[in-house]
């Protein structure tokens, strides 16, 4: 049923530079509440399918040039980034970006920026990010600059969670950081997931781990959808298995 989705992107094409065809028809869903991932070789599209759903490709030169994208129902592709954020769609970008001279505080403040309600009610979720990261708690007035490469991926998490979104895209979250540090990011997203209602789109190249906490796969190559299923369904996939886990 549609009214169950809170995003579904119907068959988008997105073309670079005005001929580079890089999304050649994807179509996806993410149920409300739901944990889904996009996975997928290096240069598959993931990240342009994150960038095409927050309006975010201009800046590249790129542009959706086919298909539909909805949000709660109704289209977004012509809302501006921000315009989206105020509607409760965020994106969390590849390499865990957070503004390297202000403290972890400052960041998580500048995620506020579309909020109209006022500095208690900033302050309040300001502690709950902080109770579901206490490592951004702890280093809460260091430069995030100078924080590790995990705690840089959770303050660019709890600085999207600072605008109370309704979901989060979140792009490889996993990326250079070590298995136990990805695997305490993920039991987090997934508490979100579980208590806050925060749906996630997700982009991994780390199959194994995004199957453990996403419901839900699609799997892209050169642009399209190759195959999608039940995250339980891709983990036994043989052909899964052998091409993406490393298992035959
Ligand atoms: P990664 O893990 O590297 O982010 P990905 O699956 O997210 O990979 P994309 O970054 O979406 O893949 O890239 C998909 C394809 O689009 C690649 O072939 C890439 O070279 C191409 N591409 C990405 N950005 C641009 C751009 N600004 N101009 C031209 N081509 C681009």
């Amino acid at each position: 049923e549609k009214k169950d989705l809170i995003l579904s992107v119907n068959n988008i094409e997105v073309i670079y530079d005005h001929v580079i065809l890089v999304l050649k028809g994807v179509s996806l869903n993410v149920p409300r509440r739901g944990i889904v991932a996009i996975l997928g070789a290096n240069g598959a599209g993931k990240t342009t399918t994150l960038k095409a759903v927050s309006n975010l490709l201009h800046a590249e030169r790129g542009e959706v040039t086919k298909g539909s994208i909805e949000f709660e129902g109704e289209r977004i592709e012509r809302l501006s980034p921000n315009d989206l954020v105020r509607r409760g769609c965020i994106q969390v970008l590849e390499g865990r970006h957070c503004f390297g001279h202000l403290t972890i505080e400052e960041n998580l403040l500048t995620g506020a920026f579309t909020r109209k309600d006022g500095s208690a009610a900033i302050k309040a979720d300001m502690e709950k990010v902080y109770n579901y990261f206490p490592r951004l708690r702890e280093r809460r007035s260091a430069m995030a600059g100078y924080t590790s490469g995990g705690e840089q991926q959770m303050c660019a998490i709890g600085r999207a969670l600072m605008s109370k979104p309704k979901m989060i895209l979140l792009d490889e979250p996993s990326m250079g950081l070590a298995p136990q540090i990805v695997e305490e990011i993920f039991e987090i997203v997934q508490d979100l997931n579980a208590k806050e209602g925060v749906s996630f789109l997700l982009a991994e190249q780390n199959t194994n781990m995004a199957l453990r906490y996403a419901t839900y796969g699609y799997i892209l190559e050169t642009g399209r959808v190759v195959m999608d299923g039940e995250a339980k369904m891709l983990r036994e996939n043989e052909d899964v298995k052998e091409f993406y886990l490393g298992i035959s």
